[in-house]
């Protein structure tokens, strides 16, 4: 891996206040501590490390079934033992381990998703589901570097599942909220697809998944796009929840990708969850997409820390039981 100096930025979430819109002064005000506390609990020096961590070519690429991607998951568990979550339902550990056989293969590997849980105080029986997929595509590429490493698909996406078990352990949760890191995504959905199967999904009121969350979005700086956006009115709480906050969240602008039906948002979706993906990256433009070049330097920190922060702070009022999103429902063509 190539070394070069990475300056850290602040992650203190810029104060700003958007002049077209009226603010009432006490929301300002209570927006201004809101920001504070997510840029106080979610630091860019700890956004940094999980991601250099995840994406070091110790990790091998993390492919499902290899012992790189073993280092990543005792990894993640050890930062969630370090956090406090506790186990799934019924399981003993944080991992959801499970047998499949890959497409191209006559041979069954063994892979586990990485579950944590945060008990909800006051609708411990209403789950929220925070998640990203650790998998990445291994260690066989053709060049002089043979590594792909994944940063930004997706150890990106696990460093906010990471961030925000923690910052949501230290601000309370009315709604329970399970952090899956997600096996087998990029050999077709597999680890969140046997997740879909060991759960009643009724209860799971919205699924917030992260991808590819480091690079500078075509819209601009501090501001995400989210997939199907039209399909619940998630993305529009979200919206409401930002205002004032001077972060902006858009719809999927690249639909001819298909990509709500893309990432492991949609094992939840086709049972009913509202279920989205939330990403910054130019997915069109992209040069380090599924390339051995999608290193941690390629990276934006500010954009990855105030990405997590905007989730954190978009989020809440679903977290906290206030919102309930509308359900998904797909057409049976798309299922
Ligand atoms: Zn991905």
């Amino acid at each position: 891996m190539k070394k070069i100096v990475v300056t850290l930025i602040a992650s203190a979430f810029i104060i700003s206040c958007d002049s077209t819109k009226k603010v009432h002064k006490s929301e300002v005000k209570s927006t201004k501590i809101e920001k504070v506390k997510s840029a106080f609990f979610i630091d860019s020096l700890t956004v940094k490390k999980h991601l250099y961590t995840l994406a070091s070519d110790e990790m091998e690429g993390r492919k499902t079934g290899t012992p790189g991607i073993e280092k990543a998951a005792i990894y993640i568990e050890n930062e969630f033992t370090r956090i406090g979550l506790t186990t799934f339902n019924g399981l003993e550990t944080y991992r959801q381990t499970f047998k499949f056989t890959p497409r191209n293969s006559k041979e069954d590997i063994t892979a586990a998703n990485i579950i944590g849980v945060l008990e909800g105080k006051s609708k411990k029986d209403e789950y929220v589901i925070i998640s990203a997929h650790y998998d990445h595509l291994g260690n066989e590429g053709k060049g002089d570097d043979k590594i792909y490493n994944g940063a930004n698909d997706d150890a990106s996406g696990v460093t906010g599942v990471l961030a925000l078990a923690e910052y949501f352990k230290k601000v309370g949760n009315e709604r329970t909220i399970v952090f899956a890191a997600f096996t087998g995504e990029e050999m077709g959905l597999i680890g969140s697809t046997e997740f879909g199967k060991s759960i009643d999904a009724s209860v799971f009121v919205a699924g917030i998944n992260l991808e590819m969350i480091g690079k500078v979005p075509s819209f601009g700086p501090n501001t995400a796009w989210l997939t199907g956006f039209e399909r619940s009115d998630f993305g529009k709480i979200i919206q409401k929840n930002l205002v004032g906050t001077g972060y902006q969240l858009y719809p999927d602008p690249y639909t001819n990708f298909n990509l709500f039906f893309r990432s492991d948002n949609a094992s939840l979706a086709r049972l009913g969850v509202p279920s989205h993906t939330f990403s910054t990256t130019p997915i069109d433009v992209d040069k380090d997409y599924h390339k051995a070049s999608d290193e941690a330097e390629t990276l934006n920190m500010t954009v990855i820390t105030q990405t997590i922060q905007a989730v954190a702070k978009g989020t809440e009022s679903i977290i906290n039981g206030k919102d309930t999103p509308t359900r998904v429902v797909l057409e049976a063509s798309k299922k």
